[in-house]
């Protein structure tokens, strides 16, 4: 057996309602902590869902600073702002209650405002230096699974992201409460659940770093999320649903933050980048093109999921392999959300910009299964549009 390395978050709260009593799972955890910085975005900030578990850190003992200035794709000086307010008020617990976008600000709080490193210098890998304040990840999404991964994503410039990826970054506790994701409309919630199917599908085949444990998290991830998508999707009050759906992401985020993701997320990347489509989105549009791509070095695994996704398949290798694909296509083509390329805004004449930019994702396409040039890369996007 390949020898491997696993890391992940070492605490899991699952249970519907759980966020109302996050000052109690924060106060067990960290009795010394006085000072909360609850991290989030003004969109959920409306819903009024902050209120509770906001008043259960007070009730707690602590007192309560909840920063809702986070942006989607948040830039830079949205992270500096963030890092300079925990320093000037002293913060010594750290909460991101968001999606994907508040938990990867929450994480560079915790790493630089209490080490007082600066962020240009914990760009990279493993460049993160010293202590951080205690991190406990609330995802009010089930997809990015950012809640138990140890990167965050920060726009450096126009079209530009960089990332820092360290084991601080991992959370002391992630907390999932199905509670929270009940208002997210039937798009945002099959997006964000292909994005995490993605996750698993591409960790699954991950070229150098699939193992024992990212596949055995990959499996049930989809299991859970291809039982549940649809269902979340047409009753988003379905608890259960939304639950699993949470649960799943998470076996996902655990899978991919230790056999990285790949052709796909290379691929959505520039979409997101340059059309500013949302990720989950962008992932599902390149989707079944990039699995085709790979078919011809990935029909084994890709079977071995079929099992999972597309129980019914029957025959070869290859045709088992090809039912994930169709099994993929099916369910975005249920759910709704747009799935060619065109439907965005995007034209034939900005493929090869596509083309290009994708291909400077060099750290994902090393992870791909089969080699992707250029032309192929302009070959998928074609096939997309
Ligand atoms: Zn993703």
């Amino acid at each position: 057996m390949t020898a491997f390395n696993f890391s992940t978050v070492p605490h899991l709260v699952s249970a519907p309602g759980a966020a109302a009593d996050l000052g109690q799972h924060v106060a067990t955890r960290f009795p010394a902590v006085r000072r909360a910085m609850l991290v989030t975005d003004p969109g959920f900030l409306k819903t009024g869902l902050v209120a509770a578990p906001a008043a259960s850190l007070e009730k707690a003992g602590m007192l309560v600073h909840v920063y809702s200035d986070v942006q989607a794709d948040p830039p830079e000086a949205v992270v500096l702002r963030a890092v300079d307010f925990a320093r000037d008020h002293a913060i010594d617990v750290v909460i991101g209650l968001g999606g994907g976008s508040s938990m990867d600000v929450a994480k560079l709080i915790a790493v630089l405002a209490g080490s007082g490193q600066p962020l240009a210098e914990a760009y990279g890998i493993g460049n993160v230096k010293g202590e951080r304040l205690p991190l406990v990840q609330v995802p009010t999404t089930a997809g990015t699974g950012s809640e138990v991964t140890n990167i965050a994503i920060v726009t450096t410039g126009e079209t530009t992201k960089m990332g820092v990826v360290a084991p601080q970054l991992y959370a002391d506790l992630a907390i999932l409460d199905a509670e929270l994701t009940l208002g997210l409309p039937p798009m945002v919630t099959a997006a964000t659940g292909i994005d995490a199917m993605v996750h698993a599908i591409e960790a699954y085949t991950s070229k150098h770093k699939k193992n024992p444990m990212s596949d055995l998290l990959a499996r049930q991830a989809l299991t859970l999320l291809s039982n549940n998508l649809l269902l979340a999707c047409e009753n988003g009050s379905n608890l259960a649903a939304r639950q699993a759906m949470l649960l799943g992401a998470y076996f996902a985020g655990q899978a991919f933050s230790n056999a990285p993701v790949a052709a796909v997320h290379a691929l959505a990347y520039p979409i997101g980048g340059i059309f500013h489509v949302p990720h989950g989105l962008s992932n599902s549009l390149v989707l079944p093109h990039v699995l085709r791509f790979n078919l011809t070095h990935a029909a084994a695994h890709y079977a071995e999921l079929a099992a999972i996704v597309a129980p019914q398949a029957q025959g070869s290798e290859e045709a088992r392999a090809e039912a994930l694909v169709v099994a993929m296509q099916h369910i975005a083509g249920r759910t709704g959300i747009d799935t060619t390329l065109r439907q965005v805004g995007i034209k034939e004449s900005d493929l090869d910009r596509l083309a290009d930019d994708a291909m400077l994702q060099t750290r994902l396409l090393g992870n791909n299964p089969r080699d992707v040039s250029r032309a192929d890369a302009r070959a998928i996007y074609a096939a997309a549009f």
